[in-house]
């Protein structure tokens, strides 16, 4: 753990002075390994000559009785899950027998070995988890979802079809206190596994929806079907009673990711600007394949006309209630 001043990145890092007022003149100490304030009120004002506010670390610890370890508990606990997952249990997960479906063009796979050195690292994803969720749910999600960590704190989001074939994983960056996507930083498990001559050029990609494995698993439950992996796994924390899976965008609602699943009972949650496009997507290819996609209105009731603007999502909702 290292505590220092958080660096300057725009506004959004300077926070309004406890002591004088002053908005955008404090700067608060973080943990750069977990990217989480010690506290809102421990930092520096600029304002060193007319307001001279200092709060440091030390000081909070002292005086808020709070030691320093449960300060950093959430951190350890990462590292900790991790380790308790042992690599068998997945493998296992990875190995059960699965139907030999035929297929027209074969699917291109990754081996599982690049899958289980993602799991034992961390991820600023895993830390929102474990800052916002029991530790037992937040391990029984990255169980399921085989949830993996990359450079640079970002996590991987692995994509497994129901016959348990590694499809890539796609990497993404998130902020560790608020949840909220980073855009820089999105990468592809296959990409990276290319430049790195591992795969060769024209080694081909096909998408699968991210927790079609979860099939296999659960095939009891009823599938939930979202824009985001972030949302399914949100979503799986709050209503672990059905099998949350994501399209991985919003126009990647196609009909070869819904084949697999196409007899499942599938309900989906589309994102607000997006119930349109979705619906009329979801009649195309529920006549197409006879799958029996409905979409929920849940969103689209609930909504303000500012969430609508913004786009906002089921998970959006579920963490803004539970707050
Ligand atoms: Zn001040």
């Amino acid at each position: 753990m290292s505590i220092e001043l958080e660096k300057y990145k725009g506004q959004s890092t300077r926070f309004t002075c406890p002591k004088c007022g002053r908005k955008h003149s404090f700067t608060r100490y973080i943990d750069t390994e977990t990217n989480i304030y010690i506290d809102e009120k421990v930092g520096i004002c600029n304002r060193a000559i007319k307001c001279g506010y200092h709060y440091t670390p030390k000081q909070f610890f002292e005086s808020s009785g709070v030691h320093r370890f449960s300060q950093i508990s959430t951190n350890n606990l990462a590292y900790k899950i991790h380790n308790n997952i042992s690599k068998e249990k997945i493998s296992d997960n990875l190995c059960q027998s699965v139907d030999k479906r035929k297929e027209l063009i074969p699917i291109k796979q990754i081996d599982k070995k690049y899958l289980l050195q993602t799991i034992s690292k961390p991820s600023n994803f895993l830390t929102f988890l474990l800052n916002n969720f029991p530790k037992d749910d937040v391990e029984r999600v990255m169980l399921d979802y085989f949830i993996g960590g990359a450079k640079d704190n970002r996590v991987v989001f692995w994509q497994i079809d129901s016959m348990l074939r590694i499809r890539t994983g796609k990497i993404m960056q998130y902020n560790a206190l608020t949840g909220r996507r980073v855009k820089s930083g999105v990468s592809w498990v296959h990409s990276e596994l290319k430049k790195q001559n591992i795969l060769s050029n024209d080694w081909q990609l096909t998408q699968c929806l991210f927790g079609e494995h979860l099939l296999i698993k659960y095939p009891e439950k009823s599938v939930m079907l979202v824009e985001s992996e972030k949302t399914a796994i949100i979503m799986s924390l709050y209503q672990p009673n059905f099998n949350w899976m994501a399209t991985g965008g919003l126009n990647n609602l196609t009909e070869n990711k819904i084949y697999p699943i196409r007899k499942q009972q599938i309900t989906a949650f589309p994102d607000l600007k997006c119930f349109e496009l979705w619906q009329s997507k979801a009649e195309e290819i529920n006549h197409r394949i006879g799958s029996k996609i409905e979409l929920s209105h849940i969103l689209e009731e609930l909504a303000t006309k500012e969430d609508k603007e913004m786009g906002l999502d089921l998970a959006d909702y579920y963490l803004v209630v539970n707050d």
